[in-house]
């Protein structure tokens, strides 16, 4: 039972088994043919002219952003951005792009007033702002397809790309109820992680316009991110993409189950506005020690990240069965 994230899906038997039997080839020759084939339904299916798969989420992320900016340019992007905050500064390092972070309002959206103060002027005193970056879901929190096309006019107003970390639009078009590719036709990029809560062992895409996909291969060649027999994966990231909806919803339910079950339990609270898709931030009392209750679960089989607000994350690993049990685990161990 493990809620520290759903980068932990286990791979189906029925995905065990298609990996098994996919056709591959070197992809680095372009002779994977299921890597291929991931590559052109993925860019039919939402609606870009061509997809990129590569290792991780992180990589699309940085390869996105190389192929946008050169060096000396900057991206805006939100302070809680993985894209700033969690991929080891690699824009910064590995591309000499600067971040011009912006506060994330409490929904996770980004101020357009904000934003138009963060653009520089063309003089020579600044780095050149080339490209908005956002997140969705943020933190598990869904940005509104309106949201969206209010940043895609801003983009334009601004001469700006826009891009989408959409490590887990999945997510996000299945709490809005809307076709993937209406929600990420506003951008001129988008990431999909298909090793989260769509139940792939590995692998990210990374879509955009033909030339724009062609500049990113040459970058991940130039990171290290060519790889040979490749399509063992992609037959896993294709099945992933065929069906998810019905598992994510089961996988927000869970977390709405979670979250009034946490609220609950003395001393923790969830603001259940928030809980909008698999992600639950939970307020913990004062005293607790965290470390000392992660470890009173794991003794009975429960994984979970301490932190105060702690985060737990569902996926189709967990049940409400599971939920239930680390509930109660959580009051046992107050009580003691
Ligand atoms: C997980 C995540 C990534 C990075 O994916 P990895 O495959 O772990 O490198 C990027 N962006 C967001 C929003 C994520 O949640």
């Amino acid at each position: 039972m493990d809620f520290r994230s759903d980068t932990v899906t286990q791979p189906s038997e029925a995905m065990r088994q298609c990996m098994a039997q996919a056709k591959v080839g070197d992809d680095v020759y372009g002779d994977d043919p299921t890597v291929n084939d991931l590559e052109h339904w993925a860019a039919a299916r939402h609606v870009f002219e061509s997809a990129l798969f590569v290792t991780s989420g992180t990589q699309a992320n940085l390869l996105a952003l190389m192929a946008h900016c050169d060096r000396g340019d900057e991206y805006l992007c939100g302070q809680q951005a993985h894209n700033y905050r969690y991929e080891a500064g690699g824009a910064a390092v590995l591309g000499s792009i600067q971040p011009q972070p912006i506060e994330n309002n409490p929904d996770g959206s980004l101020d357009f007033d904000k934003l138009a103060a963060a653009v520089k002027p063309a003089d020579f005193h600044f780095a050149r702002t080339r490209l908005l970056s956002l997140e969705n879901t943020i933190n598990g929190k869904v940005l509104s397809l309106e949201y969206l096309q209010q940043a895609r006019q801003f983009a334009d107003r601004h001469q700006l790309r826009l891009h989408l970390d959409g490590a887990r639009i999945y997510n996000a078009a299945t709490a809005l109820d809307i076709d993937i590719a209406e929600l990420v036709a506003p951008f001129d990029s988008i990431t999909i992680c298909l090793s989260k809560g769509l139940g792939a062992p590995v692998g990210s895409l990374l879509l955009g316009d033909r030339e724009y996909i062609e500049k990113a291969r040459r970058i991940r060649k130039m990171l290290g991110g060519g790889m040979r027999q490749a399509g063992i994966l992609a037959a896993a990231g294709k099945m992933a993409l065929q069906d998810p909806i019905p598992q994510l919803r089961i996988d927000h339910k869970n977390a709405q189950y979670l979250a009034s079950e946490l609220n609950q339990i003395h001393g923790w609270s969830v603001n259940t506005q928030f809980v909008q898709t698999n992600i639950v931030f939970a307020k913990c009392p004062d005293e607790l020690d965290g470390e000392a209750l992660c470890a009173y679960l794991m003794d009975r089989g429960i994984l979970v990240t301490p932190g105060n607000p702690m985060r737990f994350v569902t996926h189709n690993g967990i049940t409400e069965t599971a939920i239930d049990q680390m509930i109660a685990g959580i009051k046992q161990y107050q009580a003691m």
